[in-house]
């Protein structure tokens, strides 16, 4: 039989964690494969952990690693991938939201020979009109930015096939933006449809800053046309001001010039100052990305690892 571990990333979610366990462990025994769950938790400060270790001792397709500290989703998920080893790998997300009742779904087009099945919702419930924008503003500009087509509301919720988690496996850069890795692995890749619930429990750990920094890490991740704007920028202002101290250089030779200068100086070094400092900017952002890729940190550190009491070779219903 097939094996499939479900990596589930956790950051305090105690009070979501048992439903979640759950309704996952209904569907996986639904399932004809030989499933298991991953939980990471991702340096929790609340009960998340003992309620893990609770889940291990009751279920014993249960397995957890505990990272030392919290690293954020996207080395939470890339921990739990590392960990795997099975035939496929479904992320979702440990609030509910991705109803772990599509996984059968998910499955079945894995069979049917894809790689990489992708959740993409259909609406989104609990979401303010806000967020609904600025999630579509995103997905436009990373579209209109750059040649890896992240697919639209698509979160991280997917499964993997063994090929695709192998290729995956081998993208060890520092600033991760998984949505765009999962997609850049190519292989074959489809979407699944379904509705995004509101989060059951706790709250969610994204507010604006953090998720403008995604969306800044993304563009940045995976385009360099904000290094070509300002290239373009740059050339167009000299252009323009050669232009223009020619015509200040040719009006002075024939009309001769008494010193009412001051306000055209003023505007042309305000505005090259802009656009250098515009260039400094795009250039130190780069700069940054060099920087953390050359230091080449391990991405994460593992306080504890327990693998599931059951093998997925020995095949446990
Ligand atoms: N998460 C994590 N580390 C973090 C933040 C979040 O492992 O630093 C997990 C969290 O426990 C959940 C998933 O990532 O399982 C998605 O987080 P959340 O629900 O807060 O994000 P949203 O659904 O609002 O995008
Ligand atoms: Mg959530």
């Amino acid at each position: 039989m097939p094996s499939l571990t479900v990596v589930v990333p956790a950051y305090n979610e105690a009070a979501v964690l048992e439903t979640f366990h759950d309704r996952l462990g209904r569907v996986l025994d639904e399932l004809p494969l030989d499933g298991n769950v991953l939980y990471v938790d991702d340096g929790s400060s609340d009960a998340t952990w003992p309620i893990i270790e609770g889940l291990m001792a009751r279920d014993a397709r249960t397995g957890a690693i505990r990272l030392s500290r919290n690293f954020g989703k996207e080395a939470a998920l890339t921990a739990g991938l590392d960990h795997v080893d099975a035939d496929a790998a479904v992320v979702i997300d440990a609030d509910l939201q991705d109803p772990p009742e599509l996984i059968p779904s998910l499955v079945e087009q894995w069979r049917a020979g894809f790689d990489v099945v992708y959740a993409t919702r259909t609406a989104r419930a609990g979401e303010t009109g806000f967020k609904r924008l600025t999630a579509a503003l995103f997905y436009r500009s990373m579209e209109r930015l750059s040649d890896t087509r992240v697919p639209r509301d698509t979160g991280d919720f997917r499964l993997l096939s063994r090929r695709a988690l192998e290729a995956l496996r081998q993208l060890r850069e520092r600033q991760r933006f998984m949505k765009g890795l999962f997609t850049w692995i190519g292989y074959r890749q489809t979407a699944v449809y379904y509705l995004r619930e509101p989060r059951q429990a706790g709250n969610t750990k994204w507010n604006y800053w953090r998720l403008l920094n995604l969306a800044i890490e993304g563009i940045t991740s995976f385009s360099t046309v904000p290094l070509r704007l300002a290239t373009w920028v740059g050339v167009l202002s000299s252009l323009l001001a050669f232009l223009y101290g020619l015509w200040v250089f040719g009006k002075a030779m024939l009309l001769g010039d008494p010193v009412h200068g001051y306000p055209s100086l003023m505007v042309v070094i305000l505005f090259l100052g802009g656009v250098q400092l515009l260039a400094l900017g795009v250039i130190g952002e780069y700069l940054g990305r060099n920087y953390a890729e050359s230091k080449q940190r391990p991405l994460y550190f593992i306080d504890q690892e327990h693998p599931p009491r059951v093998r997925p070779e020995r095949g446990h219903r």
